[in-house]
């Protein structure tokens, strides 16, 4: 189908302004922040005469228009769409999936049984209620099962674009590489420190599924969000009733019509039945909050890391004074489309094939990815040299007597705690406060170290 020709981009254009005249300037300005500063006195002289910069007003959607999804080939071969890492067994069997389900079935079996002393199975009204919880309790554990199983989608190691493909300029400069894969990663995809991959249209790596949450099981993650909310809430309800009628037994007993359900409980099993209401109602708070989160997202047509991405763009485009590079979001559509890309499908099939998309008129393929290396460089270029001070354990609690403050403090990330030794040199690309991330010189394991056990070299790496 596409060997009777080359596939030709889109006219592609990197859109670029300098403050409000539309000066084209280089990509390269900026990426040093030492040269920044040692050129600010320059620029100081010439701000003075500028009108404050402001941000650019990004075109309406309906004026650039969608460029649908290219149907260039994707490099990733069926056999390979059906690569989920794990089989579903060892999948489960970890603690975040075993406690998941625990859960559901602790909370379904305990409404279950309260349920038939509630309200009985003597009446049609009572058949149809019990049904439907029953459906919630189903579509919960069916949308688990399916997002843990199918996982967000693998990139094939080595990939690369189709050779059919026929890309203007240096594709090095217009798509990430994945040293750990070996290989590019397509427009919107991470790699998983967790997963060992790179994961189509990543949004999170979920404990609870024990797989990442991507391109291909995102619909199946919100059905799944969805409908354990609706149970939970349900179950709150059935075993709030159920509580409320044992603990008022005494006064149906004796003031009842007769009608009223009649339910006796030990002491366990009211134990028993107020966990699972507790339990009920702590999902149903908990997973409301992060499908709030998960709608803004789809709303959006982002990611997770996708938001965070767009965030760091803005940021850099404000500190660049918006005479950079100016950055557009690519994907978002339109909301109706946006949602209509990870929820439209009834069997909760992607549209899409994961490598290309459709997206604003003013923008390409490689938009977000050329935006991504732009901030690798920049956060490169930031990069110091830190000698280690005082050794400290790694993992989450290793840095209780090194640094204990800042174990306190931990950061709100889940990459790795360091292990460090005294008289260590390692490269920090970023941090906060109290920690700062990084890796060792001559290693690739990256991960956060407490600041206040080390001391910033004066010198600074040079990084690829
Ligand atoms: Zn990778
Ligand atoms: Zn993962």
């Amino acid at each position: 189908m596409f060997s009777c020709c080359n596939l030709k981009m889109p006219d592609e254009t990197i859109r670029r302004r300098k403050g409000n005249d539309s000066t084209v300037q280089s990509e390269t300005k900026g990426d040093s922040a030492e040269d920044e500063e040692m050129s600010s006195s320059g620029e100081s002289e010439e701000d003075e005469n500028l009108p404050p910069p402001v941000p650019p007003v990004e075109p309406p959607l309906h004026e650039v228009g969608i460029v649908e999804a290219p149907d260039w080939p994707t490099g990733i071969s069926e056999i390979q769409e059906r690569d989920y890492g794990l089989a579903l067994p060892k999948r489960l069997f970890a603690i975040g999936p075993m406690v998941a389900l625990a859960i559901i079935f602790y909370v379904g079996t305990v409404t279950v049984y309260m349920h038939t002393m509630w309200w009985p199975l003597a009446t049609i009204g009572s058949f149809i209620h019990f049904f439907i919880f029953l459906s919630w309790n189903y579509a919960t554990l069916n949308n688990f099962i399916l997002a843990a199983k199918v996982g967000g989608g693998y990139v094939p190691k080595k990939w690369k674009i189709d050779p059919e493909v026929e890309i203007k300029g240096d594709i090095s400069k217009r798509l990430q590489w994945c040293r750990i894969c070996d290989g590019y990663k397509p427009p919107r995809s991470h790699h998983c420190s967790k997963c060992g991959r790179c994961v189509l249209k990543m949004d999170h790596h979920c404990l609870w599924i024990n797989n990442c949450v991507g391109h291909r099981n995102h619909a199946f993650f919100v059905r799944f969000l969805i409908a354990a909310i609706i149970g939970c809430a349900h179950a709150t309800i059935i075993l709030g009733m159920s509580i409320y009628h044992a603990i008022h037994i005494g006064w149906y007993l004796r003031f009842g019509d007769g009608t009223d359900p009649i339910i006796e409980m030990t002491i366990t099993s009211l134990l028993v039945t107020v966990a699972a209401l507790a339990l009920a109602l702590g999902v149903t708070v908990a997973l409301s909050a992060l499908l709030l989160f998960q709608a803004r997202y789809i709303r959006n047509n982002k990611t997770g890391v996708e938001e965070y991405i767009f965030d760091k763009a803005r940021s850099r485009m404000k500190e660049e004074k918006y005479r950079g590079t100016i950055f557009v979001y690519p994907y978002e559509i339109g909301w109706r489309r946006n949602i209509a890309e990870v929820l439209a499908n009834f069997k909760g099939k992607q549209s899409g094939n994961g490598v290309w998309w459709p997206i604003r008129g003013d923008c390409t393929q490689f938009t977000f990815s050329e935006e991504q290396l732009r901030q690798k460089k920049l956060k490169r270029s930031h990069a110091r040299f830190v000698r280690i001070t005082k050794s400290s354990r790694g993992g989450y609690c290793g840095a209780i007597r090194a640094a204990p403050i800042a174990c306190i403090c931990q950061p709100l990330s889940d990459q790795p705690r360091m292990e460090i030794k005294e008289g260590e040199t390692w490269i920090v690309t970023g941090g906060n406060k109290r920690w700062l991330y990084g890796f060792k010189q001559g290693s690739d394991a990256k991960g956060w170290l407490p600041r206040s056990c080390t001391e910033f070299l004066p010198e600074r790496p040079h990084l690829e």
